[in-house]
């Protein structure tokens, strides 16, 4: 049995729905940001939170648990920086609690949900798992902290991770039942689209004189199904037994800026976006684009959906689902 932590969340959801057709799966989740219904009915579910010592020691005890699979965090950036005791308690201490109960119990595996915030602002076209660490906000700092006692678990004990240090997460499943629902949203892709349907007034665009060919923010977004399908993979290989504790890029190694993203967003809806030019939003790096290629050479994974189809599945999943 494979244990997500976090598995109500946009990425854990995704995860989870391609999981349960190969193995038996328990999701953790304490529905703070999650949703229960996005939580497949061939999963076991627990509302549990991994800060809570007693509760995960008992729950180890009754499972069979080969491996845990790590999504259960706080993930806005600007939030971090307000209110980083949160991120430090969540992001922090309630992963080694966590690993300690794993450590307890003898579950020697986990696949951990990292970031590209751990690289903070390289001034790099295509950023490859070499580039210096040198995160600027506490989300950031949290998620090279929880690596940092990875690297150390692996060395001290029969333990072994692989962390996936995720890009733009975006797009829905095909299926248009799960997608992407944060609360207040802060992400760029639903905000356009919520635009075009009529839920907001207009879209700002944080920053146009960025040192990028039109003045706007690069991102390399990835479709959610496409980073689900790494976690498999990083999975299966974690749990052969020559496994090695690794880490990942995942993106797509392509960059669009906030510009372009708007227009494809127009294109694929036929719809016209409403926008308003902004202020810089404070720690927004120019640019951030992922070499995947240590992953492509290690597991054979590829991205499979491009943009248009990131933001088609978005759009069919916001229309069926929210709108
Ligand atoms: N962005 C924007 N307007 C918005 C939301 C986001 O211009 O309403 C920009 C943001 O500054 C960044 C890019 O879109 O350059 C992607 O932001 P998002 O919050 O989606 O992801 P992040 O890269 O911060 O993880």
């Amino acid at each position: 049995m494979i244990l997500v932590a976090g598995g109500a969340g946009y990425i854990g959801s995704h995860l989870v729905k391609e999981l349960v057709e190969k193995e038996e799966v328990l999701v953790l989740d304490n529905l703070s940001t999650g949703h229960l219904e996005s939580v497949d009915e061939r999963a076991t579910f627990i509302q549990a939170d991994i800060g809570d010592f007693n509760h995960l020691d008992t729950i180890f005890s009754e499972y069979p648990i080969r491996a845990v699979m790590h999504f259960a965090a706080s993930s806005l950036v600007g939030e971090s920086v307000i209110d980083p005791k949160k991120y430090y308690a969540n992001n922090v201490g309630a992963t080694l609690n966590l690993l300690n109960v794993m450590v307890k119990h003898r579950v020697g595996r986990m696949i951990f949900s990292s970031t590209a915030a751990t690289y903070g602002t390289p001034n790099i076209e295509y950023i490859d798992e070499s580039v210096p660490l040198n995160p600027i906000n506490p989300y950031g700092k949290s998620k090279r902290m929880i690596e940092e006692i990875l690297e150390d678990y692996a060395k001290a004990y029969d333990f072994r991770f692989v962390s996936l240090r995720y890009f733009n997460a975006a797009g829905a499943h095909e299926s248009s039942v799960i997608g992407e629902s944060h609360e207040p949203e802060t992400h760029l892709i639903p905000i356009v689209l919520e635009q075009l349907a009529g839920f907001r007034e207009k879209v700002s665009i944080f920053g146009t004189n960025y040192d990028t060919p039109d003045g706007t923010c690069i991102r390399d977004y990835i479709h959610v199904t496409d980073l689900a399908n790494a976690h498999i993979l990083a999975l299966d290989n974690l749990l052969s037994s020559d496994s090695k504790s690794a880490i990942f890029n995942l993106g797509n190694g392509q960059g669009y800026s906030v510009r372009e993203i708007i227009e494809t967003c127009e294109k694929v809806t036929g719809l016209q976006c409403i926008v308003e030019n902004c202020e810089k939003r404070p720690g927004d790096p120019a640019r951030l684009v992922a070499s995947a290629r240590k992953i492509e050479q290690v597991f054979g994974w590829k991205a499979e959906h491009n943009l248009e189809e990131i933001i088609e599945s978005a759009w069919n999943w916001h229309r069926e689902k929210r709108f």
